[in-house]
């Protein structure tokens, strides 16, 4: 063996061997920094609308108009031969998911970017026949169906642990497609059940003793619609403060309606929105509601706001 042939074939190789250790080994030291948050802010809910097989292929498969979402959540017996729902992983935590669409929440948009998104399989039973103007238009031809027990039960577990990895979710940005997305979007629909889901932690629902304090108040002083647009801005929606009942302000209340009082579906202000709404306000965006106090000076304190901002 040369000098050369010994030199190629083991000192080389040798060095590299060592230099691509010494890169794999580089040493980091962890030294958390308390300046820092998560990147997911967001719980997305949707129903597909389609069935399990379909779902999954759309979301799932290439398509000219690709969509996604981190997680589907089946009906019972739909996949895994068994007769339980089934929760698939489609996208890891950590990536986006393609399924909220030109969307707007809270001052942030595009929630792909921020957000965790949960598909549920359910079929609406809509006539796919129409091409509304506003995809609420089609409310009174819809033959909504009560989600399955079991499948919601996997839907809450599953958005449980969501929120544990991501505690930036606070309960008002675990929404509906239909908030962020008003103009389009009317999933998971008025019988998804979150006031359930909220008294298992998961979103935001109203108390009682709020709701009768701002009922009585806006039965005396109804709501304008100026005022309305303030307070759903301040509670996540994204709409402007222009006075006119426009088709985003209807939109907007729709999905409002749906999320919070579903047997209301109306698109218009009433008492009983007004008051859900700034129930909301009172509990989850104090800070936010004490603004629309200071443009607005009519609008009263409770004893129990009092107690809030002690
Ligand atoms: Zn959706």
């Amino acid at each position: 063996m040369t000098v050369g042939g010994w030199y190629l074939r083991w000192v080389i190789p040798m060095t590299a061997v060592l230099l691509l250790s010494a890169c794999a080994s580089l040493p980091i030291v962890d030294y958390p920094s308390a300046n820092q948050d998560g990147r997911v802010r967001f719980l997305v809910i949707h129903f597909t609308d389609e069935d399990f097989q379909r779902s999954l292929e759309l979301l799932t498969r290439p398509h000219k108009n690709p969509v996604s979402a981190h997680y589907l959540v089946s009906r019972a017996g739909e996949f895994g031969g068994n007769d339980k729902p089934a929760v698939l992983r489609l996208v890891d935590e950590s990536r986006r998911a393609w399924h909220a669409g030109p969307s707007r929440w809270q001052g942030h948009a595009q929630l792909n970017d921020d957000s965790v998104g949960i598909e549920i399989v359910y079929e609406s039973r809509c006539p796919r026949d129409a091409a509304p103007s506003s995809p609420w238009d089609l409310e009174p031809r819809c033959a909504y169906p009560d989600f399955p027990a079991d499948q919601i039960d996997v839907v809450t577990r599953l958005a449980q642990g969501i929120l544990r990895r991501h505690p930036d979710i606070d309960p008002t940005r675990v929404v509906a497609h239909a908030d962020i997305q008003p103009e389009n979007k009317t999933d998971p629909g008025p019988k998804f059940p979150w006031k359930q889901l909220a008294a298992a932690g998961v979103g935001a629902w109203f108390d009682d003793t709020d709701v009768v304090f701002w009922r009585a108040h806006f039965a005396e002083h109804p709501p304008s619609i100026a005022l309305m647009q303030e307070a759903l801005a301040a509670y996540g929606y994204g709409v402007e403060a222009g006075g006119s009942a426009d088709r985003r302000t209807r939109d907007v209340l729709f999905a409002f309606q749906s999320h919070f009082l579903p047997e209301r579906r109306s698109g218009t202000v009433d008492a009983d929105t007004a008051a859900a709404l700034f129930a909301l306000l009172a509990k989850y965006r104090a800070p936010e509601l004490n603004q629309l106090r200071e443009r607005n000076p009519g609008l009263p304190v409770s004893p129990r706001d009092a107690e809030r901002t002690k």
